[in-house]
């Protein structure tokens, strides 16, 4: 067969399915999208679910840590329900779970979305007054004079991008809870909106909201194989366009150092005393100073350690590493090794050394298939967005999951300054998180089955 023969017999072939895709792509114009009515659903939810108290704990073992958070999760299940939300199930960690079933015929993988309750540690979550800032022009939102909280594109850079948008912030002396409260939201209005739009094409949606997230509990307890979806994508991420396929690689480690110190510090030169707690603070001294937290940032990974303990004889020193490559990772472990062995050679007397290095969590980009990344950025474009990748510096729920069988990366959902009282969500940027969720919605069915992405 000559090239042009191929060519025209692959056009046949795909001129079918690309006429009925261009009718589904326009996903907007199919269901009439109205962006006011989305955005007022949008506040109307995210200003209801901020006023339950789901500030999670990490004073107990029980998930979810707090009463709070399966008050919400039952009002969140009835409310899937309300919306045609199939199998709705609320289990014993207030993990809620749901299905919508496919309205289309082609064989397209099941895609899940998930936000968390639960919200930070750092501040209160009790009482929680929303305010709505409509249509910002520009300078400062006062948040409570009393307190002096002011927001301003000084302390909020992203506000300057932010004209004309809603803001919503909290009233002082508590947090908002927009994260991740923008998260749910978003996902109960793209429930709402495809119950709404029969019209609309897609396979199965899986839904969770998940509890104690902050406290990384919850995620734990999540039952990935009875949830059933392929591909998972959580809400809970900030600015407009962010899409964090990325996380740090994570090890712990361990040394410990044996000494003799049960001699008369008098009589120690040319007795058996050898100094534990010496070797300690030598081995601490000698990891470099410039891959500390402090010294690093973007992509460049970082050695701590967190807990010298010194009894008696033995002194036992923990740490941590975190890398966002294997080379890195490697690297980091050398200079930790490094050390440990410059303080055995100079100790000559000490009675034991030893080190230790545990994995904990490693990066999530590993096992993201290509296409989730792919069909999120494309359903970015085809909304105008430019998408921003991202690495995290830190674990996710989403990291969690991927190693637990469910790839999860994570995209925007417009939270801002979160775990503070100055946190604030942009219900224009959760209209776009919202927009893009249904156009990717749209493209795991149009393209998700054939590996082929434009
Ligand atoms: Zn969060």
């Amino acid at each position: 067969m000559n090239k042009l023969v191929k060519t025209a017999i692959l056009a046949a072939a795909l001129l079918l399915p690309l006429s009925a895709a261009a009718q589904e792509m326009d996903w907007k114009s199919v269901t009439r999208y109205n962006k006011a009515e989305a955005k007022k659903q949008l506040t109307e939810r995210f200003t209801k679910y901020v006023t339950f108290d789901t500030q999670s704990s990490d004073q107990t073992a029980k998930v979810p840590s707090t009463a709070g958070q399966t008050k919400l999760a039952k009002a969140l299940a009835k409310e899937l329900k309300k919306n045609g939300v199939k199998n709705v199930k609320v289990d014993s960690n207030g993990i809620v779970t749901g299905e919508i079933p496919a309205n289309s015929n082609r064989n397209t993988p099941a895609v899940a979305f998930l936000a968390h309750m639960d919200t930070a540690l750092e501040a209160s979550g009790k009482d929680v007054k929303p305010q709505v800032h409509t249509n910002y022009q520009g300078g400062d939102i006062v948040i409570n004079a009393e307190r002096k909280l002011i927001l301003n594109p000084g302390n909020s850079p992203q506000l300057a991008r932010a004209r004309g948008h809603d803001i919503i912030t909290a009233s002082g002396g508590t947090l908002l809870g927009a994260d991740d409260k923008t998260g749910v939201a978003i996902i109960m209005t793209m429930v709402q909106f495809l119950n709404d739009h029969p019209e609309m094409q897609h396979g199965t949606i899986k839904i969770a909201f998940t509890p104690d997230e902050e406290t990384g509990a919850g995620v734990e307890k999540f039952d990935v194989a009875s949830f059933g979806a392929d591909y998972a994508y959580t809400l809970d991420g900030g600015d407009l366009g962010e899409l964090t396929n990325e996380t740090f690689n994570a090890k712990s480690f361990t040394v410990e150092f044996e000494g003799l110190r049960a001699v008369h510090p008098g009589d120690a030169m040319n007795s058996a005393f050898s100094d534990n707690l010496l070797m300690a603070s030598d081995f601490h001294t000698l990891l470099p100073r410039h891959r500390r937290p402090e010294t690093t940032a973007d992509r460049r990974g970082f050695i701590l350690v967190d807990s010298i303990t010194t009894i008696g004889d033995k002194s036992e020193i923990k740490g941590i590493i975190r890398a966002f490559s294997e080379e890195e990772m490697q690297e980091l472990t050398g200079e930790v090794t490094r050390a440990f062995n410059t303080v055995k050679s100079m100790n000559y007397k000490g009675k034991g050394f030893n080190l230790t290095f545990e994995d904990q969590y490693k990066n999530m980009k590993s096992v993201l298939p290509e296409q989730m990344i792919s069909l999120a950025q494309l359903a970015m474009k085809n909304e105008d967005i430019t998408p921003v990748l991202t690495a995290a510096r830190g674990g996710t729920d989403g990291s969690s999951l991927s190693f637990m069988g469910l790839p999860t990366p994570d995209l925007f959902a417009g939270q801002y300054n979160i775990h503070s009282e100055r946190e604030y969500a942009d219900v224009d940027v959760m209209e776009a998180s919202l927009r893009t969720v249904l156009r990717l919605i749209s493209l795991w069915n149009i393209q998700g089955n054939s590996g082929n992405v434009q």
